[in-house]
């Protein structure tokens, strides 16, 4: 359940693309425990960046495993999400929230928007990743509940597009909580709190947030 049978995988990508001299995200240098019994790292973050969207985490084989999520995740499970499978982050980024440089990769204002733990619902990762279809139990503070990550052929893109969809049991729902909780679990801060306080663009920040919070 932890990943330790798992080969060990590699930042490369996530490094080349920053520059750690200029951005204050965490270079991940960190050696991964090779072998954890801690239950594994859920984490969803906020990114105003050229674009807003929710950045999935989950924990396997010492990084986190990621998607974008343009649209955030939806408690709906008639609801789909696109999820754009994207480069390995070190696990020390599920502690990450401020503001990327502008001009840097990804320049904007990060939120920690979730966090918690998760489970998968079949034990061999590995296999469902490759497969493409991922059922997992989410123990977060805003999300709980069965979920799917399924690989798709829509979108059209050269990265792998996934859908994130709610799967139905008493956490489903068809109110709002991107609207409902916009706030951080770390600081309780909104987007345009947290480039405040990190000298971030407020104003490009405040975007991200709902009107009127
Ligand atoms: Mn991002």
């Amino acid at each position: 359940m932890n990943g330790s049978k798992s080969p060990p995988r590699v930042l490369k990508q996530y490094q080349s693309k920053r520059d750690f001299k200029v951005t204050a995200e965490p270079k991940g240098s960190k050696p991964a425990p090779a072998h954890s019994a801690s239950p594994l790292l859920y984490v969803i973050q906020k990114h105003q960046a050229s674009h807003l969207h929710y950045d999935f985490r989950l924990e396997w084989a010492g990084v986190l495993v990621s998607w974008a999520v343009p649209k955030g995740p939806s408690l709906n499970p008639a609801v789909k999400r696109l999820a754009t499978h994207v480069e390995d982050h070190p696990l020390e980024y599920g502690g990450f929230e401020g503001v990327i440089p502008e001009g840097e990769y990804g320049g904007g204002t990060v939120m920690l928007w979730d966090r918690g733990t998760w489970t998968p619902e079949d034990p061999d990762v590995e296999a469902a990743l490759r497969k493409g279809e991922l059922k997992f139990t989410l123990n977060g503070k805003k999300l709980k509940g069965s979920w799917v990550l399924v690989r798709t052929k829509l979108g059209g893109s050269t990265k792998p597009q996934w859908l994130l969809i709610k799967h139905r049991d008493r956490f489903a729902s068809t109110r709002d909580i991107l609207l409902e909780k916009p706030r951080s679990v770390a600081s309780n801060s909104l987007l345009a709190e947290i480039a405040r306080d990190h000298q971030g663009n407020v104003a490009k920040a405040a975007k991200g947030d709902p009107p009127e919070s």
